[in-house]
């Protein structure tokens, strides 16, 4: 059967580096299984959903790359969950409750007292026909439990291994409120089976709700999903991602010019026993995915690693996706080839070609040394080969090594204290302007 996985955020705010790791998780695997990927809106929420976060959450997928080939909104798929809801209730599986939300409370309150794990006791399957009929009259509205099974539930995990968790030590799960309104656990089982899910790839947080989702897909007959649940992503001390970190949202980091494959790279990578290395594409880093290199602890974030493997990405970038910003300027490849390693932005190209080629004043520490240098620099054009001898030259006549010899040379001919490698902006500054700016001649 063809793998089919599904990333399903809530549209209750924006992705962020957290949440989008299960987008990049399920792509990379169906992109290397050749299976199909769903994007699926989890709406239920209809207050706390809004269109404007699931518009963002579409661009940011987009942003990185991760094009679904199936999308669905479980708030079209109502009528799917009453059905589901009402071969539970024919089955006895599912019974009402009408504690409100303070007297849940007090029970819990009660039994951390006593030292009992708080899970609920189950006190609504006493309810007689007449308690319903006169809490009801009350005007109470009765919320839905499903009747766990009270048993070991056990999956092999592909992250985990061998997972049990025992459904007796959990609450009988809430699958509509009294308002009528689905929570997440019921209408997920109910899509993973409409749409033939294969492999549910989540964090770790989930690992409970898995226990209890296997016993719905049981009880409506479904096929079990494999599993696989990953760590959390924690600070880079290991602390809880914090509000800064756990708000690095997508959209910040796009706007802050982050390269999307840098936000891809990381997130497969992070937790894993991979490097945390930039690849170029999708489908690179779809072949080195494997459930087997994910770790069993928690994954590391450190943010600056964004910023790395943005900016190495920007080294590796070819002509030919900053061809489009750069020729216009007059730029062309070989310049962007002897530039881009030393750049931050790929729109820094543009500032070095005009220290290059546009008139500017040298900045002249070493005189002496500066007009030897316009003294001995070979005639014709100079080329990368013309920097190592001529240097060589340059030193022998004044004694100059290392710094005090490499700094005054660049100062002269850029006018900065920096930059790319000399050689090779040598070229483009040509002849006759690299030697009046050695003269200390704007030029
Ligand atoms: N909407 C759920 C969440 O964002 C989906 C979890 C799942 O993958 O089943 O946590």
């Amino acid at each position: 059967m063809s793998v089919r996985v599904r990333f399903a955020p809530s549209p209750t705010g924006k992705l962020h580096v957290g949440n989008a790791r299960a987008a990049v998780l399920n792509f990379l695997f169906a992109r290397q299984q050749q299976g199909s990927f769903l994007l699926r809106l989890d709406d239920t929420d209809t207050e706390r959903s809004t269109a404007e976060f699931a518009a963002g959450i579409l661009a940011d997928l987009a942003w990185l790359g991760l094009r679904h080939d199936v999308f669905a909104r479980q708030s079209d798929r109502f009528d799917r969950y009453r059905e589901a809801l009402e071969r539970l209730k024919a089955a006895g599986l599912l019974y009402p409750a009408y504690e409100t939300p303070e007297e849940l409370e007090r029970r819990r309150l009660r039994q951390r007292a006593l030292g009992h794990p708080p899970v609920y006791d189950r006190a609504a399957l006493k309810l007689t026909a007449e308690d319903r009929a006169r809490l009801e009259g009350e005007g109470r509205r009765p919320h839905w439990r499903f009747g766990l099974a009270q048993r070991p539930v056990t999956w092999t995990d592909l992250v985990r291994g061998e997972v049990k968790v025992d459904t007796a030590t959990l609450s009988d799960p809430v699958l509509v409120r009294e308002d009528g309104q689905f929570l997440y656990t019921l209408p997920s089982v109910v899509d993973d089976i409409d749409f033939a899910i294969t492999h549910v790839i989540r964090g770790e947080d989930h690992v409970v709700n898995t226990a209890v989702q296997i016993e719905i897909f049981q009880a409506l007959g479904g096929a079990l999903p494999h599993f696989a649940h990953y760590p959390m992503i924690t600070g880079k001390d290991g602390e809880k991602l914090s509000k800064r970190l756990g708000s690095l949202s997508l959209e910040d980091l796009r706007a802050g010019g982050i390269d999307p494959m840098a936000v891809n790279a990381l997130l497969a990578k992070i937790g894993t026993s991979d490097p945390i290395e930039p690849r170029r594409t999708l489908d690179e880093l779809a072949a080195e995915f494997a459930f087997a290199k994910i770790g069993h602890s928690a994954a590391r974030l450190d943010p600056d690693d964004l910023k790395r493997l943005s900016v190495k990405l920007l080294h590796m970038r070819p002509w030919a996706e900053v061809a489009a910003i750069l020729a216009p300027a007059g730029i062309g490849e070989d310049f962007w080839l002897a530039v881009r390693d030393n750049l931050e932005a790929a729109s820094d190209a543009m500032d070095w070609w005009n220290v290059a080629t546009a008139p500017l004043t040298p900045v002249v520490a070493d005189a002496a040394l500066t007009s030897q240098a316009a003294d001995l620099l070979p005639e014709g054009d100079p080329t990368e080969a013309t920097w190592q001898p001529w240097t060589k030259a340059v030193s022998a006549a004044t004694g100059k090594k290392g710094k005090d010899l490499f700094l005054p040379l660049r100062l002269a001919l850029t006018g900065r204290n920096h930059g790319p490698e000399m050689k090779k902006l040598l070229p483009f500054i040509g002849r006759s302007r690299a030697v009046a700016r050695l003269r200390g001649e704007r030029a």
